[in-house]
């Protein structure tokens, strides 16, 4: 129970459902497709697909085989591989217009490849159809596997996204298989393997981290080279998810922004709202800008 903490005023918004929105959502249900902006209740939905033109995908099916204890994602055994489902993404890519496309994925601990052929086919089924849309991929850490890395680098994505989450300490808490070095490894490779590549990462706040674990984790986000950040307010999807410890405040997410900035961060979004996938569009041409 968190009633003791009440929801502030600035997390208090309507959610936007008008004609288009509700067009979008026929179309994904036709073609079988998964948004997180859908899935995760986002409340930018309105901004990001009618106005910014921007969207996240979740591919590979909507059971995860891991189960984080801050997602609201299905946890389970996964569906069936669906070959077809690169193109029918591409093709909605192209329907809504998008100017920037997210695509994440499940963990797909149950395939050999983690999914990564699926994953690299997609962006390339996008690029086919909408080669001016910038493609940013989120995979999970893929099993920590470089030749699992390789094949998604290789399909050339516009920006590499892998999220470190939470701070060192609360990563076994927070991340179900996922370890905190092993995610600065998989952002190290991937910086290696396509150094012209801006790579991203992001953190929730709100489960009990310190202000010092926060700067040590854009300390070792840098290290690795990473090129932009967001640092976004946790929100608890259930119940049964993690209580929030703490709601921060605009200003407190103003100071981070300019202390991660000043560490080197070529971008970085930081907001009560901000998630993984917010202003994307912009991220793009200012890591390139650099
Ligand atoms: Fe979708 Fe991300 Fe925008 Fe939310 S912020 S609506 S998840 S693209
Ligand atoms: Fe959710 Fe990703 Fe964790 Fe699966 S691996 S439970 S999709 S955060």
């Amino acid at each position: 129970q968190e009633e003791h903490i009440r929801k502030p005023e600035w997390l208090k918004i309507k959610l936007n459902t008008n004609e288009s929105y509700k067009g979008l959502k026929k179309l994904m249900r036709e073609n079988r497709l998964h948004t997180v902006c859908e899935e995760a209740k986002c409340p930018n939905i309105h901004e990001c697909w009618a106005v910014r033109k921007t969207a996240t995908f979740m591919i590979l099916g909507d059971i995860c085989t891991r189960a984080c204890r801050f997602c609201a994602v299905k946890s389970g055994l996964p569906n069936e591989l669906d070959l077809q489902e690169p193109v029918r993404v591409a093709e909605s890519v192209q329907v809504m217009g998008l100017k920037h496309v997210v695509i994440t994925a499940v963990a797909r601990d149950d395939l050999k490849d983690a999914g990564a052929g699926v994953f690299a086919d997609t962006v390339r089924q996008i690029r086919k159809l909408s080669p001016f849309t910038s493609v940013e991929v989120l995979p999970s850490d893929m099993s920590g596997s470089e030749d699992n890395l390789r094949i998604l680098m290789d399909a050339k994505p516009d920006i590499f996204n892998h999220n470190i989450e939470t701070v060192r300490r609360l990563t076994p808490r927070v991340r179900a298989k996922a370890m905190y070095d092993r995610t600065l490894e998989v952002l190290r490779r991937a910086k290696e393997m396509s150094p012209h590549t801006p790579t991203k990462s992001s953190i929730m706040l709100g489960l009990g981290e310190t202000k010092e674990e926060i700067l040590e984790t854009m300390d070792d986000l840098r290290a690795n080279n990473v090129d932009i950040m967001t640092i976004g307010q946790y929100l608890q999807p259930t119940k049964k998810h993690l209580k929030i410890e703490k709601y921060y405040r605009p200003e407190e997410f103003a100071e981070l922004k300019e202390i991660a900035l000043s560490k080197g961060f070529k971008h970085c979004e930081a907001g009560p709202l901000v998630r993984s996938s917010y202003h994307a569009d912009e991220q793009v041409n200012a890591a390139k800008a650099n």
